[in-house]
């Protein structure tokens, strides 16, 4: 069975990028919740935190650190939710470990998920956005 994250880390499929390094790839999630809505993953495959190691966690949180602050320039939202799912009964829907962030705005709704996929000009536009953010520091 393929796993859409690794064909994503492998360029066998598309994604609108924010983040690169070694260990950890950061992209626009293509069915948003809200604008801005990213995910971060490990490049190796684990289904979910019960099969992570602390070395992976641990470069995920420090990504999700500089991503929250990149997310919070371009977004400005009211809060912002970090939420990682386990298991098919958790709402796990992708079974490669990864990490969402998702701008919340007073008032509005706290899905998890969208069934709406994103265009594919928005999702570039804002990548480019959290991305230079991330750049400037
Ligand atoms: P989960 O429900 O497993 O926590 O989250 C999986 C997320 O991956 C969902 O929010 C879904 O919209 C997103 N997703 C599913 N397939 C793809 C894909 O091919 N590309 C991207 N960028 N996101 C995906
Ligand atoms: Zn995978």
């Amino acid at each position: 069975m393929t796993c859409i994250f690794c064909e994503i880390v492998r360029g066998n499929a598309p994604a609108f990028k924010v983040h690169e390094d070694d260990h950890t790839l950061t992209f626009m999630d293509i069915f948003p919740v809200s604008r801005g809505h990213a995910l971060i993953i490990p490049k190796d495959h684990f289904e979910n935190l019960f099969e992570a190691n602390e070395e992976s966690l641990a470069r995920i949180v420090t990504r999700s650190l500089a991503l929250a602050k990149a997310i919070r320039r371009v977004i400005a939202p009211d809060g912002l939710g970090v939420y990682q799912l386990n298991g098919a009964a958790a709402g796990q829907t992708v079974f490669h470990y990864h990490m969402h962030l998702i701008p919340r705005f007073k008032g509005g709704r706290l899905d998890l998920h969208s069934r709406v996929r994103g265009k594919d000009a928005d999702l570039e536009a804002v990548s480019r956005e959290i991305a230079a953010a991330l750049e400037a520091g």
